[in-house]
């Protein structure tokens, strides 16, 4: 097998990230960073967001698997407690695989989309932002406060938690659309409460101004300028997470309280 490593940048992850390379090379196992089948991704949920915007040009066809230095996350399977165990499924046994669909992300500025694993945000901290949102085509509300949040199944757990939006069981492909605080008064409201759609739904915001505002994506931003329109719906881009054991979806959920 042929794997490459994505490691956080810190003592700890480098030292785990070592013993992977020499057991797994002593297993014949073949490090190779530029055309690997599996990558690892030593660190946390954040490596593994770095590990996909590293190889997202040929995503579909790499699995991934992490291993976190911290306690256990939601994108990752062991911790570095069970770096043994983790060893031991990985030259034994075959995984069973996990897509997560990446959203697709297009500005009219912009020619190429770019796309994102957990969620893409349009967030204006300087002034209140103005946009209409359109769902299918139909105009849905119009947003104003600091900005949306549209985040994927995988994302539900990350910043979208934060917003109060609901975190999304394992398995279900879905869209949340929430907003970043809302102004909401007796001349201007939106629906409010976090907006869970279909997956094949497209989302477009629009907006005569949009030159304060960020366009995040993952751990990604980047300023919109004079763009006037931001295109999101779901790829046809895939995170193949590989998974050599079961792991309780609500175990990791109760992980967290
Ligand atoms: P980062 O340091 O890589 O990540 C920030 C935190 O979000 C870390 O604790 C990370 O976990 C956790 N995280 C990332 N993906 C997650 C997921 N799918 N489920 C649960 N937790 C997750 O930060 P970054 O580089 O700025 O941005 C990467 C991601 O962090 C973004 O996609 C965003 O969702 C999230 N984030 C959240 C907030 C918030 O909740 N207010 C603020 C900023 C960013 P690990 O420690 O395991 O890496």
């Amino acid at each position: 097998m042929r794997y490459a490593i994505v490691q956080k940048l810190d003592e700890n992850s480098k030292k785990v990230a070592g013993k992977v390379i020499d057991q797994l090379s002593q297993n014949n196992w073949i490090h190779d960073d530029e055309h690997p089948e599996l990558v690892i991704c030593i660190g946390g949920d954040g490596t593994i967001l770095y590990g996909v915007h590293q190889y997202i040009k040929n995503i579909n066809d790499l699995m991934f698997l992490g291993i976190h230095t911290g306690t256990l996350g939601f994108l990752t399977d062991y911790t570095q407690d069970e770096l043994d165990t983790c060893l031991h499924h990985l030259l034994t046994r075959s995984p069973k695989i996990n897509k997560a669909p990446l959203l697709k992300i297009e500005v009219d500025q912009w020619e190429d989309p770019v796309y994102a694993l957990n969620e893409m945000r349009i967030e204006n901290v300087i002034k209140s932002q103005n946009m209409n949102v359109y769902i299918d085509g139909e105009f849905f509300e119009k947003c104003r406060g600091s900005g949306i949040c549209l985040s994927t199944q995988a994302g539900s757990t990350a910043y979208n938690r934060s917003l109060k939006g609901a975190v999304i069981d394992s398995g279900l492909s879905v869209m949340q659309l929430a907003e970043i605080t809302p102004i909401q008064h007796s001349k201007h409201r939106s629906l409010g409460n976090p907006y869970i759609m279909m997956e094949n739904r497209h989302v477009r915001m629009v907006s005569d101004d949009f030159s304060t505002a960020m366009l995040c994506y993952d751990h990604f931003a980047t300023a919109l300028n004079d763009a006037k329109e931001v295109k999101v719906q779901f790829s046809d881009k895939y995170v193949h997470f590989a998974r050599y054991r079961e792991y309780s979806y609500l175990k990791r959920l109760k992980n967290l309280y």
